[in-house]
């Protein structure tokens, strides 16, 4: 172990027994039924992303665990069911309460295990508090309907929760996917079973302990962790769970669904993204040059919506990528604890080398590196870990695996294009759909071009602005279903109709009967 793992294992061992996670042999990993508990399955070793030195070990949930914990949330539901409306809503506040006072500890135990920079770290625990205040407040106000039927029936649709849920995270995002499937779950009025990504497993149940002891039943969240293969099969396999939301790549959201389809489960796939940025020539060149940095280089490009390809009209071109290129360089990278830091290292080995076999791949294929391609040259040398240097590639054609795969990392490829059919030629050449921006001053062709993008999400001189109260998901393989806002709210619920004869002589029907229609 080198000074900086060390240092990180010192820092990560008081963190953990400051939240009650400490263990003789292995730390908490669980959050079941209002208990803390250790694994006892497989060993997993969690690595520094800073170092790529091994940090902590815990042990996998296995299935066992997983069962308990749907039991448990099972014997919750009915009890978070029975209290009133206003009642969940109010609990849903105090319940986020418990954060209070927490926020920097569990922002520093993230950018120890995630590699995040502290800064964006204090943001995510920032969302967190968003998420449930925003669902807290929907708790009364999921009012059904009344269907003007043509029959003399009442006829009313009431919104019934699964019961419990089981939801998958992965790792770039821990608390912000932890806090935004949960809060719609619960206000919905269902249990929860949640498995974070191994590879970042203690925030998520840190934030549902305090939740829990702070104002919601015992029992109500659980977390468990563990692996895909084990304690993610066990969870999409149970038979108590009614619906499963998953946020991770492709490869596992199709596993999740097949799993899902096998017992007839429906699903929420919140998948990966290759989305377009496009920059028109009338554009405000500085802001497009601002946005288009922060779009792919904000951490490290680890995000879903990272605009990883942009898109410039030829008269530009040039200027804009060189632009991008020198400012791009001037992006502090370095250690995640530190606050100038704005891009840390990838979080781990499998996602650090599949980045560099894309870039390497690209550049065999013809593409031409602007800036970056490999580990920055001023880190400190005990800093030998995941740390990859803006990127920037030109030369770059959509046929190119760099320019149709997903690279969840600080590299960005630059193309450019004729005019404005060209732009969403190019822009929608892609089996993702997660996002896209356009940037330009028409603002006839800025709508037109909106409009024509097959994307969950547009932004027109903007990227990355997100709000809980926004729906959000994806096209093709960014996955189905949507996350936040009413129609998040509404993935957590089934409409029920419920049809009562106000006549005042009951005449039933034998067939669809006059009602028809
Ligand atoms: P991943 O698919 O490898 O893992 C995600 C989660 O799925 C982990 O918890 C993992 O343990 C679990 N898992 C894997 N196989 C499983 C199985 N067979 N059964 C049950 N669970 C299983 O993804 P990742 O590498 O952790 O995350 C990166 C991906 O997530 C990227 O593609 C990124 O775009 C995507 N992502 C999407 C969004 C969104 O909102 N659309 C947000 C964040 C990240």
């Amino acid at each position: 172990m080198n000074a900086l793992t060390q240092r990180a294992r010192a820092q990560l061992d008081d963190l953990l027994a400051h939240f009650g996670l400490a263990g003789d042999e292995v730390p908490a990993s669980n959050w079941v039924d209002g208990r803390l508990l250790a694994g006892d399955a497989e060993v997993i070793e969690l690595i520094d992303p800073v170092t790529g030195e091994a940090l902590l070990r815990y042990r996998d949930a296995g299935a066992e665990m997983v069962e308990r914990a749907a039991e448990a949330a099972a014997k919750a539901q009915p009890q978070w069911m029975a209290l009133t409306a206003s009642e969940r809503g109010r609990r849903m506040n105090q319940a986020i309460s418990g954060l209070a006072g927490q926020e920097e500890p569990l922002a520093r135990l993230e950018s120890i295990v995630a590699g995040k920079p502290i800064r964006d770290c204090r943001a995510e625990v920032g969302k967190v508090r968003e998420m449930f205040e925003y669902y807290a407040g929907w708790c009364d106000k999921q009012h059904g309907e009344v269907i003007p039927v043509a029959t003399s029936h009442l006829n009313y649709v009431r919104y019934v929760p699964y019961g419990v849920v089981g939801q998958i995270t992965p790792w770039n995002a821990p608390m912000f996917t932890c806090a935004w499937q949960l809060a719609p779950a619960l206000a919905a009025g269902n249990g929860v079973v949640l498995k974070p990504s191994e590879l970042t497993p203690f925030t998520s149940i840190v934030i549902a302990r305090l939740l829990e002891q702070a104002g919601l039943p015992r029992g109500l969240i659980n977390i468990v962790n563990g692996l895909g293969t084990s304690t993610g099969a066990a969870l999409t396999d149970h038979p108590r769970i009614g619906k499963l939301v998953f946020v991770g790549s492709p490869q596992s959201g199709r596993l999740i669904a097949e799993a899902g389809a096998r017992r007839l489960v429906p699903s929420v796939l919140e998948l990966g993204g290759k989305s377009a940025n496009i920059v028109f020539a009338d554009a405000r060149l500085d802001d497009a040059v601002a946005g288009a940095q922060a779009a792919i280089y904000a951490a490290a490009g680890q995000s879903c919506v990272a605009g990883s390809r942009l898109l410039v009209e030829r008269s530009v071109f040039e200027e804009v990528t060189t632009r991008l290129a020198r400012a791009a360089e001037q992006i502090p990278v370095g250690l995640p604890e530190d606050e100038a830091t704005r891009m840390g290292p990838l979080q781990n080995r499998r996602q650090f080398e599949h980045v560099m076999r894309m870039i390497d791949d690209a550049v065999a294929a013809g593409a031409r590196l602007l800036t970056g391609g490999g580990r920055p040259d001023d880190l400190p040398e005990e800093a030998a870990g995941y740390f990859i240097a803006p990127t920037v590639l030109v030369d770059v054609t959509s046929d190119m695996a760099i320019a149709q795969q997903e690279v969840f990392g600080p590299v960005l490829i630059a193309m450019a294009f004729d005019d404005e059919a060209d732009a969403v030629r190019l822009a929608n050449e892609t089996r993702f759909g997660l996002a896209g921006a356009v940037w330009c001053q028409d603002v006839a062709r800025a709508h037109r071009v909106a409009g024509q993008l097959r994307a969950g999400t547009v932004w027109i001189n903007s990227y990355k602005a997100i709000s809980v109260m926004s729906p959000f998901g994806g096209f093709g393989e960014s996955g189905f279903g949507r996350s936040s806002g009413l129609d998040g709210l509404r993935e957590y619920s089934v409409p029920q109709s419920v049809w009562v004869e106000t006549a005042p002589e009951a005449s039933v029907a034998f067939g669809y009967g006059s009602g028809v229609g």
